[in-house]
């Protein structure tokens, strides 16, 4: 499916520069040593702005998923109905991220299944993580 285009902000720029290269890099607090996730300008546990990126894995889990029938999102809106999951991290399962899961049939997401990072373009050419299911 079409993906919207992704506009930066100044805190996730180092995540989308990293998109780019297919990398995937959580923000890090250099002073307890927790992943975050989405950005911010200081550690949302011990308010550290001493942040840095830390380049994970790209394997996760399916959290747990839902079906989107009424997107707000126009583009997205042709390819109703689609998957929505939430992948955890292998590093930090409390870091998440959606997917739409491409190639898995809608509604028969497989929750608990091991995952992997890849990267898809997006409406105006930035690349976006995607995660597609790997057989383990
Ligand atoms: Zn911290």
């Amino acid at each position: 499916m079409t993906k919207q285009g992704v506009e930066p902000d100044s805190f996730s720029q180092p995540f989308w520069d990293a998109a780019n290269e297919k990398r995937l890099v959580i923000q890090s607090c250099v002073d307890c040593d927790i992943l975050q996730h989405p950005p911010t300008d200081t550690c949302r546990d011990c308010d550290s702005d001493a942040l840095e990126w830390k380049q994970v894995s790209g394997r996760g889990k399916i959290y747990n998923y839902g079906v989107v029938h009424d997107c707000p999102v126009r583009l997205l809106q042709q390819d109703q109905p689609f998957n929505l999951a939430v992948i955890m991290l292998d590093e930090d399962p409390g870091i998440q991220m959606y997917s739409h899961l491409p190639g898995v049939p809608v509604d028969d997401v497989p929750v608990g299944a091991a995952v992997e990072v890849i990267f898809e373009p997006s409406a105006n050419g930035q690349l976006v993580p995607e995660w597609r299911v790997i057989d383990e």
